[in-house]
C-alpha cells in the first residue's frame, strides 16, 4: 500500500532521516510527541506486524535496538517507550509497518495507560489464553 512513508522513502516527501540501509529507514516523527521521537520503518510496505515476515521483522528490530541506544545517548531521557500500533483498532494511522521510539521526560505529558485485570482473571483464563497463543504459533 502506498502511504506517506513510501513517499518519504522515495524522497517525494521531505523528512529528517536519521538512518537508512537496504531494508530499513528511520526518521523523526513529524509530531515529535517528545524531543527525539523517531519512527523506524521497513522499506517494503507491509501493512502491519501481522503481515510482516519474521526475517524482515528481525531486520527492523535490530535497527530499533540500535536507534533506541542512539536516542538515549543523544537526549539522555528519563526512559524510552518503544511501541507499535497495529491496525486502526490499536490506533495505527499510517498503514506501513513502523515502530515508535519515544524518549520520555519527567513532564512530557505522554499517557500510555493499561488497566490491571489481575483480580478478574481466574487461573483457567490464564491457562486458556496461554494455550491459544501456543497453538497459534
Ligand atoms: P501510527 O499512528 O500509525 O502509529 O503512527 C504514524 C505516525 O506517523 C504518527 O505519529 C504521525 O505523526 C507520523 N506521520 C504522519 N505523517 C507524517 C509525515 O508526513 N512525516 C513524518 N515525519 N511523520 C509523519
Amino acid at each position: 500500500m502506498q502511504t506517506v512513508f513510501s513517499k518519504i522513502i522515495a524522497r517525494e516527501v521531505p523528512a529528517h532521516i536519521v538512518y537508512e540501509d537496504d531494508d530499513v529507514i528511520a526518521f523523526l516523527d513529524i509530531i515529535q510527541a517528545t524531543k527525539g521521537h523517531t519512527l523506524v520503518c521497513l522499506k517494503e510496505p507491509f501493512v502491519d506486524m501481522m503481515e510482516t515476515p519474521d526475517d524482515q521483522a528481525a531486520r527492523l528490530f535490530k535497527v530499533v535496538n540500535r536507534l533506541t541506544k542512539a536516542v538515549d545517548q543523544a537526549f539522555k531521557p528519563e526512559g524510552i517507550t518503544v511501541i507499535s500500533n497495529n491496525r486502526a483498532g490499536a490506533g495505527q494511522t499510517v498503514f506501513h509497518v513502523h515502530i515508535h521510539i519515544i524518549p520520555r521526560y519527567e513532564t512530557d505529558g505522554v499517557t500510555i495507560k493499561v488497566k490491571n485485570h489481575v483480580h478478574e482473571t481466574g487461573p483457567d483464563a490464564y491457562h486458556k489464553r496461554a494455550e491459544a497463543i501456543r497453538k497459534a504459533l
